[in-house]
């Protein structure tokens, strides 16, 4: 049994190619991006592991769900609550239910497990901690929750620093734990290593663990660049460099095996008592996530 850890955008595209290979794994998700809007709390990480175990994620924005429609999103702007995220109309219906539950006194395991099971996933979904954490983006206009810098501001502002409100008080939870002392070995998903990979691995209970076990991670920088999002601004922020190896570094605690993109050949070999192994780490497609997830269980 695998064990991954996951953002919500690189690892849920290699997760959709993995569980057509395997059905018994667990995702560890991040949750330090939850936010809580209109009355509902977002997680937006677990739902795009959720909905892309579910094969119903929507392919071109890598969030939400395939098809929807944004009628009550927008009716709500016409009323004059304009939220500054964007939500589809059954997206939403996953918010109102995992608020309920959240509300009824269930934890956010509890709930996940649910949503998942209501989708017909079969992998667990596990949320690093129950505690709530909060990633929070140092820029020279002052502070402010990771949505409002890239969904708000569309990651425009410098980014002078990130830390996670709350990370202090987070332990991992029982399933958690479970899931990183049965498995077989660990994948560290193509995700931000800053913003969604480090915030899992200082849930405290989780860097011992890892360091006990096989950890393999598949870089989401390509040359000197991600392949979307923001993740160079963060890691430069942090005082890494944007390559593969800067990846490493983030990761230098507890990683066995970087997988780096076949055009960065010249890291591959090893670095710092990491080895490093190359082949095409783009995923254009199922197929392509399928045959890095098939490279990934060779490792292991
Ligand atoms: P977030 O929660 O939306 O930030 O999602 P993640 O952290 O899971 O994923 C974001 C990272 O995925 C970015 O740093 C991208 O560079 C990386 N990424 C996206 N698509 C791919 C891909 O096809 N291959 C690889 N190697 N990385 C990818």
């Amino acid at each position: 049994m695998i064990t991954i850890l996951s953002g919500g955008t690189g690892t849920p595209k290699l997760l959709r190619g993995l569980k057509e290979i395997v059905d018994d794994f667990a995702v560890i998700v991040n949750t330090a991006e939850d936010i809580w809007i209109s009355g509902n709390k977002l997680c937006p990480d677990i739902d795009s592991v959720i909905y892309a175990l579910a094969d119903i994620i929507d392919e071109e924005r890598w969030w939400g769900i395939r098809g929807d429609t944004f009628r009550t999103h927008e009716q709500l702007r016409k009323l004059g609550w304009d939220e500054f995220m964007v939500i589809g109309d059954l997206d939403r219906a996953t918010h109102i239910f995992r608020s309920e539950l959240l509300r009824r006194g269930h934890t956010l395991t509890e709930a996940t497990r649910i949503l998942k099971n209501a989708f017909g996933v079969k992998a667990e979904v596990l949320p690093m901690c129950e505690e709530e954490v909060a990633t929070i983006v140092v820029t020279p206009e002052g502070e402010m929750h990771f949505q409002e810098f890239w969904v708000k501001r569309r990651g425009e502002p410098d980014v002078l620093d990130v830390y996670f409100k709350g990370i202090e008080n987070a332990k991992a939870t029982d399933d958690v734990i479970k899931a990183l002392e049965k498995c077989d070995g660990i994948i560290i998903g193509p995700s931000n290593p800053i913003t969604s990979i480090m915030p899992i691995v200082s849930v405290k209970g989780v860097k011992e663990r890892l360091r006990r076990k096989k950890v393999v991670a598949v870089s989401p920088i390509i040359g000197n660049k991600p392949v979307s999002g923001p993740a160079g601004k963060f890691m430069k922020a942090k005082g890494f460099d944007v390559s593969p190896l800067g990846v490493a570094d983030v990761y230098a605690d507890f990683l066995d095996v970087l997988v780096v993109h076949c055009s960065d050949t010249d890291f591959a070999g090893e670095y710092d008592g990491i080895e490093v192994l190359a082949t095409d780490i783009i995923m254009r497609d199922k197929n392509d996530a399928k045959n890095l997830a098939e490279f990934l269980l060779e490792i292991m």
